[in-house]
């Protein structure tokens, strides 16, 4: 766990006791601070509770918060409308969350540096992968923020050291002290607007990632959209000379031809911005070279998961927007005219529209629409190919494998929230993958999955 000498003897409140809250308690607690703590869950209270004897269990909206140092919120609380905001105002205490903390505590640290990895889709394949090839050249390294363990929670390491952090949009708008050694932005398309005022402010949420690095530390971008080029424009005017870089996809083909270990353009650009991250860390390409194509990719994200018949199942269940789930089309073209993905799509919808995809539509043999999408995406989707309005992932699945031949590929890339019909988007995933076993299993009674 990391601890620091800064908060002793401070006072904080914790809002939201999932994993990042848990990890802020225990680390505040051991750092010799005065901690109260709260969830709207029983659960978490009581397990926090139990652990922790010394918290104060008490909601922050109802209690005088003058003098505390901060309020460490989850960021799963929407601070654009939830009464903390303007308690907090109100008592002139700041909302932070676990990477502040973080930062806040690297005074103590040993000698280390911090990546910071930021954008609408994207974070997690790149973090991963700066993880992967850091660790591969030899360095001590630890990757946290929105993916895995909560940084907190991981045990510091030596001097030498490199955090990499994932960092959604809702993580930076409650982080204001951390001075990324290295920093990226992937992209910005429209996203999670309930929690904005506007899509300039949603923009602006990742722009702050570099205004708290300083002015000589490289900052990376990819060269997809305006909003990430006009980030990009800000700071490389703000900047030294030569510490902007925008990096292309297509550089990295040049760079390293024959390297197709991630599929899709998307990838490329992920692994793009990767490498200039590292590399701006001292990494050379002798020694990321070899480690890119060990790269495995993450679970749920253009993941290959059955193989039948020679039909490939896909599963990116991580495409909750349609912004993802575009490159997903984008990976398959036709073949000699014929058009190969069957493609199961719909959830939760983010919107009511598909634009992100319609350059891709040529691509796709047959829809399948699912969840509460269905009837939506099945009007935008009829004039353009087949679909199959499954409403099921089950019968979507099947409708799939019945119409699909050899060279074809099943996949699930939903451009939709799960949460219609599913707890998460890994929960979704995992149902696509065991419906796929069990469908594609000579052995088994094909009709018992659904
Ligand atoms: P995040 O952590 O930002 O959600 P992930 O790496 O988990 O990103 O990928 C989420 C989804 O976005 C997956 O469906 C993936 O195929 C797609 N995706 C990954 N990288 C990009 C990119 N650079 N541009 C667009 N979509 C992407």
């Amino acid at each position: 766990m990391i601890v620091s000498p800064a908060f002793a003897g401070k006072r904080y409140a914790v809002l939201g006791l999932a994993r990042s809250g848990a990890a802020a308690v225990a680390s505040l607690v051991a750092s010799g601070a005065q901690v109260t703590a709260w969830d709207a869950r029983e659960e978490p209270r009581a397990m926090v509770a139990q652990r922790h004897p010394t918290v104060e269990l008490a909601d922050p909206c109802a209690i005088d918060l003058a003098g505390f140092a901060a309020v460490v919120v989850s960021p799963g609380v929407p601070i654009n409308r939830h009464p903390i905001a303007e308690a907090a105002q109100a008592a002139g205490v700041p909302l932070i969350c676990d990477i502040e903390l973080f930062a806040q505590a690297r005074a103590s640290l040993p000698a280390h540096r911090v990546v910071g990895i930021t954008g609408t889709n994207g974070k997690s394949t790149t973090t991963a992968l700066v993880h992967h090839l850091l660790k591969s050249a030899g360095l001590p390294v630890r990757m946290g923020g929105n993916i895995g363990i909560p940084v907190l929670e991981q045990a510091p390491l030596a001097a030498g050291a490199v955090y990499v952090l994932e960092l959604s949009s809702y993580q930076i708008d409650l982080t204001f002290s951390l001075a990324c050694d290295a920093a990226a932005l992937l992209n910005i398309t429209p996203d999670h607007l309930d929690r904005y005022d506007s899509f300039a402010a949603y923009a602006a949420a990742k722009g702050r990632l570099f205004g708290m690095q300083d002015a000589a530390a490289p900052a990376v971008f990819g060269l997809a959209d305006a909003e990430t080029a006009a980030i990009a424009g800000h700071e490389a005017r703000r900047r030294a000379p030569g510490t902007v870089r925008v990096v292309d996809g297509a550089e990295l083909v040049d760079r390293q031809p024959g390297w197709a270990s991630l599929q899709g353009p998307h990838n490329l650009q992920n692994a793009a911005v990767a490498v200039a991250l590292v590399e701006a860390l001292g990494i050379t390409p002798a020694q990321w070279g070899p480690a890119l194509a060990t790269f495995k990719g993450l679970p749920h994200r253009m993941e290959q998961v059955g193989e039948a018949h020679g039909v490939s199942f896909i599963n990116d269940s991580k495409a909750t927007n349609p912004a993802s789930a575009a490159p997903a089309l984008a990976a398959y073209p036709p073949v000699g005219g014929h058009r190969r993905v069957h493609w199961i799509v719909g959830g939760l919808p983010k919107g009511d529209r598909l634009d992100e995809c319609a350059p891709f539509f040529g691509h796709v043999a047959a829809a399948y629409t699912i969840g509460d999408a269905g009837p939506r995406f099945a009007e935008l989707l009829g004039p353009h190919m087949p679909v199959t309005r499954s409403e099921m992932m089950c019968e979507a699945i099947r409708a799939a494998i019945a119409d699909a031949v050899p060279g074809d590929v099943v996949l699930l890339s939903p451009a939709c929230a799960s949460f219609d019909q599913f707890r998460d988007y890994e929960a979704r995933g995992d149902a696509f993958r065991q419906i796929v076993a069990a469908l594609t299993d000579p052995d088994q009674n094909a009709e018992r999955p659904c």
